[in-house]
């Protein structure tokens, strides 16, 4: 079971021409030993090597190096027990954490890196409530019995660099095949959330999920209203952070998963009615997240993952299923199905408990990405413009995006009209910023001027004076304070005499 990296691969080396993302296991290799060489790993090998205890690399950064990709975080397991743990690494560490130590984890910054140690881990499962009852093991191979696919179940012994991979990670590896060590629906029935790994990594790694997985996933997906709401939207959002996430969606939708945490994606399979009249809602907003993200990249190319964008994206049209509504002539309308979809969006996101604030925006997106489509009928006056600004709000650049993703026809002169209207508003918006800052759109005169010109006490009608000189300025542009006192008089006069009249 254990052999020297360097010979443990020649069959990966033979395969690897037919995937173009799977390293060399000489490139691995180097990888790997460049790596147990930073200052971070030498320090902990040779820790607990003098202890006499195992240390090795495992999951993430050993399929990450023959994979070729970048390492993100640095997991450990070890044979040493928690306070063993915590003993030889509190003398080379800046920080520690222990958190975790009833699970087997401590944390840790060495060198100025972060790590994560686990105990090697045999856990069993209470048949009842199945809640993971935390056994610490002996041995390497049933630690990595108990992870949940062969490409993480690698583990690379330190100081030694020998590859342990008892379940075939590297041959499935090679083909791109997610298959779990232990049989899948002993698997997924143990921790439901492996299943919305699944379609994480189906989409982060582009791996295709194994059949008999997959058909186990379709099985369980009840399984999954056991999992935690925060637990379930951390898997979505690491699966809506990946470069394509679509076909992760596709796997949560078809295997039943979606129907259970997001219900109103799975009902955008509306079926298609003898005419054809509407588009297929479900791809229309595959595409759209597709497009989004293509379009954050070209416009950010240095950001990070844009979720806020990408969930109002994909459920930018979920208010469509409740709206439709088939009209006397034969056509299919959505009246209000984006004022029905922010009200959704805002519920779903609340029981996944998305904080408020990206619940907050994802709805605003939702609610104004239809605004833009009257645009190119009739050319807005500057008053359109400055409301549209106003109420995006700090989602403005995020509303450009969604709106130019939301066109999906196949008519390519239809589309080119439509990304050239968009252009349009986007330059009239940024010359009126130029010439208004119409970001900041205060009226002329604020609260403490409004109550000294009209004489008037801190109420209501402060508030309404205040909306009302608000909606001058965005209809007629700044008016200067002179101006704005006469009209704020008119409209008070005006009002005295409605009352006394
Ligand atoms: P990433 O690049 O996102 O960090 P990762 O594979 O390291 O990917 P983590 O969530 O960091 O993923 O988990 C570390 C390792 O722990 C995994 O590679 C896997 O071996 C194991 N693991 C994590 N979650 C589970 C789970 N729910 N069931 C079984 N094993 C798991
Ligand atoms: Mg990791």
């Amino acid at each position: 079971m254990r052999a020297i990296l360097s010979e443990a691969t020649p069959a990966a080396r033979d395969r690897t021409r037919r995937i173009w993302c799977v390293h060399s296991a000489a490139e691995a290799l180097n990888v790997l030993r460049d790596l147990s060489e930073t200052p971070t790993v030498s320090t902990l090998a040779l820790a607990f090597q003098a202890a006499n205890h195992e240390l090795a690399l495992v999951g993430g950064p050993v399929r990450d190096a023959f994979l070729g990709r970048g390492i993100n975080d640095l997991d450990f397991t070890t044979s040493a027990r928690p306070d063993q743990i915590l003993a030889l690494v509190e003398p080379v560490a800046e920080a520690v954490w222990d958190i975790g130590r009833d699970f087997g984890t401590i944390g840790a910054q060495i060198q100025g890196e972060r790590v994560e140690i686990t105990t090697y881990r045999s856990d069993a499962y209470d048949g009842e409530s199945r809640k993971p009852i935390v056994q610490f093991g002996e041995s390497l191979v049933d630690d990595l019995r108990r992870r949940d696919f062969t490409v993480n179940a690698m583990a690379v012994l330190l100081p030694q660099l020998s590859l342990i991979d008892p379940f075939g990670g590297i041959d499935h590896l090679v083909a791109g095949r997610l298959v779990t060590p232990a049989p899948a629906e002993e698997s997924f029935g143990d921790d439901p959330l492996r299943m919305m790994r699944a379609a994480r990594f189906v989409a982060q790694l582009g791996f295709t999920l194994d059949e008999h997985a997959e058909w186990a996933m379709t099985e369980l997906a009840p399984a999954i209203e056991r999992i935690s709401a925060e637990r379930v939207s951390d898997e979505l959002v690491k699966l809506l952070s990946t470069d394509s996430p679509l076909e992760g969606v596709r796997l949560l939708v078809s295997t039943g998963i979606a129907d259970r945490v997001l219900p109103e994606v799975s009902a955008l399979r509306l079926e298609v009615d003898e005419h054809h009249h509407h588009k297929d809602v479900y791809e229309h907003s595959l595409t759209v997240l597709a497009q989004a993200i293509e379009l954050e990249r070209e416009r950010h190319p240095d950001a990070e993952p844009d979720v806020p964008l990408r969930l109002a994206a994909l459920l930018h049209d979920i208010g469509k299923p409740e709206t439709r509504r088939l009209e006397p002539g034969g056509t299919v309308t959505f009246h209000h199905h984006d004022m029905v979809g922010a009200k959704l969006a805002i519920k779903r996101l609340k029981a996944l408990r998305f904080d408020k604030e990206t619940t907050a925006h994802v709805a605003r997106l939702i609610e104004l990405h239809l605004r833009f489509f009257g645009y190119s009928e009739g050319v807005w006056s500057d008053s359109a413009v400055r409301r549209y600004v106003r109420d995006a709000g700090d989602q403005l650049e995020r509303l450009h995006i969604l709106t130019r993703a939301d066109v999906t026809t196949r008519n390519t002169r239809k589309a080119d009209r439509l990304a050239h209207a968009y252009d349009d508003l986007e330059r009239r918006i940024a010359e009126l910023a130029e010439r208004e800052e119409i970001e900041a759109v205060r009226p002329d005169l604020d609260g403490e001027q409004i109550m000294a010109i009209l004489n008037i006490p801190a109420g209501r009608l402060v508030g309404q004076a205040y909306s009302f000189l608000l909606n001058l300025r965005l209809d007629e542009g700044p008016l200067g304070e002179e101006e704005a006192t006469r009209r704020l008089r008119a409209w008070h006069d005006s009002l005295a005499g409605n009352e006394s009249g």
